[in-house]
């Protein structure tokens, strides 16, 4: 359903799932199992990977030899974006919320060793200059292709409808359901390709998003976002359904100090996972989901007898720029 897409190979699937014994112990809750996407391949990983295969792909059938995107400082999402454009000839322009910093660490870090051309833009965060930017390429002669902020349009989005097909096959072995997934949604291009994948491939399992900026993206409540791209997602692959943003769950608990601060929950989940697991989560991203699921866990928000996957989604690299943070 998804190979007539234009699809450039970019990882080594399927991530692997597996139970986490020790945490599952610790915490005295519902058996708990991890999908590391943190382990999908290049450049140290991620879910944005998934979205990259298709967006790259798009961007060479169109004959593009430059791509663009952006996002913060520490962009997980522009690191793996640099990568997918190395590996595929492409010229790389990331746009970056913040200033150029002295010691470049994490995931900036690598974007340099990538050799990506940075434009570093203040407080802009979320690739707000990247049309003014791509302009003025396109003026120097490039066939520049944008891949939008997180890259969460209906072209990335088919990576996680690939990724739950993925998932389907994986657990037809299992004996069990998973009665949740659990992940961290930000741009909800992950969100909603889950989702529709989730009616395409008929999973039971329902979809729990942590939701990690306090900042909406356009005039539109997140919920509203997810149906209205899960929507266009579902006409792109010629599905006839819809879905409404009731139909999403979004769980707004877990915002904290906002976009990138690092509180408590976040620092317990970095350290929890580490100790018990072996397993880094970040602290921007996937250290506030699991704090969310820690948290809701001892709310007994779950029955014993449940199973709940943890879909990690990457972001690794972002913990070496926060030694100060982690270890105060
Ligand atoms: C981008 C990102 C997310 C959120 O995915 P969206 O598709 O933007 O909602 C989650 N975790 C990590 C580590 C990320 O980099």
């Amino acid at each position: 359903m998804l190979e007539k897409f234009p699809r450039k190979k970019l990882t080594i699937l399927p991530t692997p799932i597996h139970k986490l014994e020790n945490l599952t112990k610790y915490l005295n809750g519902p058996e708990i199992y991890i999908k590391r996407d943190d382990l999908t391949g290049l450049a140290l990983g991620g879910n944005k990977l998934r979205k990259l295969e298709f967006l790259i792909g798009d961007a060479l059938k169109n004959n593009a030899d430059t791509v663009i995107t952006g996002g913060a400082e520490q962009s997980n999402h522009c690191r793996q974006t640099a990568a997918a454009a190395s590996i595929s000839g492409l010229e790389c322009h990331l746009v970056l919320g913040g200033e150029e910093p002295t010691e470049p660490k994490g995931n900036y870090l690598l974007d340099l060793l990538m050799q990506a051309k940075i434009h570093f833009t203040g407080e802009f965060r979320k690739g707000e200059k990247i049309p003014e930017i791509a302009e003025n390429l396109k003026n120097k002669g490039k066939k520049v292709y944008i891949i939008p902020y997180g890259g969460s349009n209906i072209i990335g989005a088919l990576g996680y409808v690939a990724a739950m097909e993925e998932f389907k096959k994986q657990i037809s072995n299992f004996p069990f359901n998973f009665d949740e997934i659990i992940f961290a949604t930000s741009s909800g291009g992950t969100q909603s390709g889950m989702a529709v994948g989730k009616e395409l491939f008929n999973i039971e399992s329902k979809l729990h998003g942590i939701k990690i900026d306090k900042e909406e993206i356009k005039n539109q409540t997140y919920n509203e976002l997810l149906s209205e791209l899960s929507n266009d997602l579902l006409k792109h692959i010629g599905l006839n359904k819809s879905f409404t943003p009731s139909d999403f769950i979004v769980n707004n608990d877990y915002l904290g100090g906002g976009y990138g601060v690092i509180g408590e929950t976040e620092i317990e989940a970095v350290k929890l996972c580490a100790k018990l697991e072996g397993i880094f989560v970040d602290p921007v991203y996937t250290g506030r989901a699991m704090g969310g699921l820690i948290d809701l866990i001892r709310n007994g928000y779950y029955k014993k007898e449940q199973k709940v996957l943890f879909w990690h989604t990457g972001g690794t690299p972002a913990l070496f720029n926060y030694s100060n943070e982690l270890l105060k």
